[in-house]
Order: C-alpha cells, then structure tokens, then sequence
C-alpha cells in the first residue's frame, strides 16, 4: 500500500496541471514544491503565453478560461527583427495571439487548480531523490518545511522539477531514460523588467524578437511590452563551447542600443534562468515514473517557450497515469501510451525545429539581414515553420524567391538541405516505436540526421 496513487515533485505550470488532471479524475495525488506556498510560480520567464495552448487543454481535459487579473496586456503579435534592425518580419495569426501575464499569479492560479481539483500540496518540501526498490521507483525521499527527512511511496512519481530535472538524474543507471543533458542543448538568460514611466511603449500588443548572431549567438534578446509603461526584456544564448554571459549582454548589448534604457526606469525584478532547447527526452517514462515540462525538455527549442508545452505535457502524462492506476499497470508498458501521444502533438514538431536551430547557429548576421531585405524570409512561412516545425520549399512562389536571392546561392542550397532534414526527422517520428521494446532501434535513426544538420 502507498502513500498516494501519486506523487508529483514541482508544482509549475507542468507538474500542477498533472496533479490537476490526475486529482480531477478521482486519484489521490501530492504535489510537492521546495518554495514556499505564495512564491509558487514566481521564476525567470518572459512570461508570454499563445492563447492555443489553453484551448488545447481546455479541450483535453476542461482547463477553465485565465482570470483577467493573471493578464498584463493582450498580445496580438510578434515582430522578429534582423540584425541591422531596419527589417523586421510581423507574425500574426491564431497562434502569435495571446497575453502577457503576472508570472507569479499564473503559477498562483495553476496550483489552486489542483488543489480545487481535490491535491494535495506540500509546498517548501524539497524532493532529495528518487526511493529505489528493487531496481525501480517507489517514491521520493523528501526534507520538509521542518527540516525533516520524509518517505513518500506512490504508486508513480512524476518529475517536474523544471530544468534541473532532479529525480531523472538519479534514476538508477539501467534507465532507458536519458539522466543527463549536453551543454549545448540548454540556453541561459537574464531577464529584466521595468517600469518605464518617461518612457511609451507604442505597441504594447506586440512582442519583439532581435535576431543578432555576433551578440547572442544560438539566442536572441526579447523586448516584451506588459504596457505602455512596462516592459519584461532578455538576453538569452545557447550554452556552447565560449558562449557569452547573459548579463554582461544586457550590459554591454542592450543597455546602450534601446531607447528606453535611456530613461529613468525602475528595475521591478532581474535574474538569470536556464531552459533545455532540443527535442524531447526520447523515452518520458520508465517503471511507475514520468516526466513532465522542462524535465522532459518540452520546450520549444527555437523560441524557448515552454509554458504551453508543459501544460500539454502535464495534462497528458496525467491522463496516462490514470488509465495506467486503472488498469492497475504502473509499468513502463503502462505508462508508455504518454510518449507517442506526446510525440505526434508536440514532441516531432520540436525535433524538427532542434534539427533547425542547429543550421541557425552557422548563419551569419550579413546572411540575415539579406535574407530579410529580399524578403527571401516571409513571416507567413516563419509562422508555418513555428508552428508545424515544417520547412516547405516548393517550386511555386518560394522558389521564386529562392532565386531572387540567386547572390547567395550557397545559403539558398543550405536552407534547402535543413528543410529535408526537417522532413526526415519528422518521418522518423512518425514512426515513434508503440511499445518500449522498439526504442533502441528507433534512436538509431536520430544520430545520422543530427550529424548532418550540423554540418550544413
Ligand atoms: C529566461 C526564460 C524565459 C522564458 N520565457 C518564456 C515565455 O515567455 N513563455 C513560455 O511559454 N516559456 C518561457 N520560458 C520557459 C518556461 O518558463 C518553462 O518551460 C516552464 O516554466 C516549464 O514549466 P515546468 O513546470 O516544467 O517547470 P518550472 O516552471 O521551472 O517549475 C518547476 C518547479 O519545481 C520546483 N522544484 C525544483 N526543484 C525541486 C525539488 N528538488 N523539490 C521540489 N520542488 C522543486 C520549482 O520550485 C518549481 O516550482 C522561459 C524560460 C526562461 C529560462
């Protein structure tokens, strides 16, 4: 007998939507958290959201509308701007809308929507590492508010302690699981935000994105508008070999080049953060054990949102591990049903824009702001990229402006061969192994197309 059907270790957007859904269909869960009740939520982000993501759970398992007070100011797009900041491309359509939010009463808001659903929260409870049993997880060992070690049995333990990913890098070492992550598939940043009352932000609905290789190499800087008078700003770089530290890109880069950081502004919050940018860990479950949001790498691995990926993530792996109680196999077959349902809504489209960011790293910013002055680059296909990670080159309007920017044939011939490679990846997700015994042969498959889009 356990203490509970389940356990949940980190109570942000991911690991509180699982409880929620886990709690809402009548299972005992606990939700633990090493902060304390009212800092739940309160974390580095740029704290903008897509609209899609909260229907998309509403229709999946009845998430209700935000409450107006969580909302700073409507989004209704997001400008991404070249190097030389004269061209910028504006993206809008269903999924550039959405909102600007208080990131702690977002974070507030989710775990009193568990706790209603009926879960049970342990806030300043720190998860130490994962209870082992005969070779599988049985629990987690805890310090509590008290200071106090503490066993806690489940039947299944979800990890969804962000990208720290705490449980999964203890997990035994005969895991499928993948325990630790290379350097180069996270990204750090420092986020500032502001109030700026000399200073009017003139279309605060829009989101700002600045492309510069030279200064934020594999990242870019953020300039979201929670106002007129309020903005959240980053910096943030992928953590190759050398890469430049986020804060001295806020000093150096951002400090001098934007207007309103000429005026008196007042600092409301500054601190740096990390995010894991690849496609998702390839097996998210292992014997009565899940991961959920950062630490299972849901994020996008080009923009670097994750809010809504981990809502989908939580919300699915609960929906699994009920069925998985139900059927009374908390197994790795149990649970398994998450990874493919996971993969084909989310998982291949991440993958395919991981393959992408490799080939974004070796542009250069000359490349860029031509691609952007020839309008080579059109926001509806940057829109349809994000959206879909496809990368369609055709032979109708596209190629026409493949040859308009006939100058720079080698890059034109590079985007090409990323946007097969993005097809192939996506082919080989398609084809997601339907049970665990099919998992070693199919991460074969990645390797060779990884090892080519880092060549191109
Ligand atoms: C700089 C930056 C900007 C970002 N901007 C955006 C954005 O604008 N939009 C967007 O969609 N995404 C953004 N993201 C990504 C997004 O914040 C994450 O993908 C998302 O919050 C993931 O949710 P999560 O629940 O998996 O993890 P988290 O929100 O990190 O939650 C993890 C929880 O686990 C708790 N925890 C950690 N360790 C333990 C432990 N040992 N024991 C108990 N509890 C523990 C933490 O206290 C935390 O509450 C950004 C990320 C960064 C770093």
């Amino acid at each position: 007998m356990t203490d509970y059907d389940v356990v949940v270790a980190g109570a942000g957007t991911g690991g509180a939507t699982t409880a929620y859904t886990i709690a809402k269909n009548g299972k005992s869960v606990l939700l633990i958290d090493r902060k304390e009740r009212n800092k739940i939520g309160d974390k580095t982000c740029g704290d903008a959201l897509g609209s899609h993501h909260i229907q998309e759970l509403r229709n999946l398992v009845g998430l209700p509308e935000v409450p107006q007070d969580i909302v700073e100011h409507e989004v209704n797009g997001i400008d991404l701007i070249a190097p030389d900041r004269e061209h910028r491309l504006r993206m809008q359509g269903s999924t550039t809308t959405g909102m600007s939010f208080n990131r702690l009463k977002m974070g507030q808001w989710f775990i009193s929507l568990a706790e209603k659903a009926g879960a049970e929260l342990m806030p300043s409870t720190r998860a130490k590492r994962p209870i082992i049993q005969n070779g599988t997880v049985a629990g987690i060992k805890v310090l509590d508010s008290d200071g106090h070690e503490q066993d806690i049995t489940a039947s299944i333990v979800v990890d969804a302690t962000g990208a720290t990913g705490m449980l999964r890098r203890q997990l035994p070492q005969s895991t499928p699981i993948e325990r630790t992550l290379n350097k180069e598939d996270k990204m750090v940043a420092w986020r500032d935000i502001y109030e700026t009352p000399n200073y009017t932000f003139e279309t605060p609905d829009i989101l700002e994105i600045f492309w510069n290789q030279e200064e934020t190499l594999g990242g870019y800087t953020w300039v979201f508008p929670q106002g007129e008078h309020r903005v959240n700003v980053g910096a943030g770089v992928m953590t190759i070999e050398g890469h430049r530290n986020p804060q001295n890109i806020m000093k150096e880069f951002v400090k001098p080049n934007w207007d309103f950081m000429q005026t008196d502004y007042e600092v409301i919050d500054s601190r740096g953060g990390v995010a894991p940018i690849r496609r998702p860990i390839d097996t998210m479950v292992d014997d009565n054990f899940m991961l959920v949001g950062d630490a299972a790498c849901q994020v996008n691995p080009i923009h670097g949102g994750g809010i809504g990926s981990s809502l989908l993530g939580g919300a699915l792996a609960g929906l699994t591990a009920v069925k998985a109680l139900e059927s009374r196999d908390t197994s790795i077959s149990g649970l398994w049903e998450y990874n493919p349902r996971y993969m084909e809504m989310y998982g291949s489209k991440q993958a395919s824009l991981d393959v992408f960011r490799w080939f974004l790293l070796n542009v250069t910013n000359e490349e860029i702001n031509f691609a952007f002055e020839r309008k080579i680059i059109k926001a509806s296909d940057l829109l349809d990229t994000s959206m879909t990670g496809d990368m369609k080159i055709g032979m109708g309007e596209k190629f026409r402006r493949l040859v308009s920017g006939i100058g720079k044939l080698p890059l034109l011939l590079r985007v090409s061969k990323i946007a097969n490679l993005m097809q192939e990846i996506r082919e080989v997700y398609s084809e997601y192994p339907r049970d665990p015994s099919g998992l070693d042969k199919w991460k074969m498959r990645l390797g060779p197309i990884y090892k080519q889009a880092k060549a191109v």
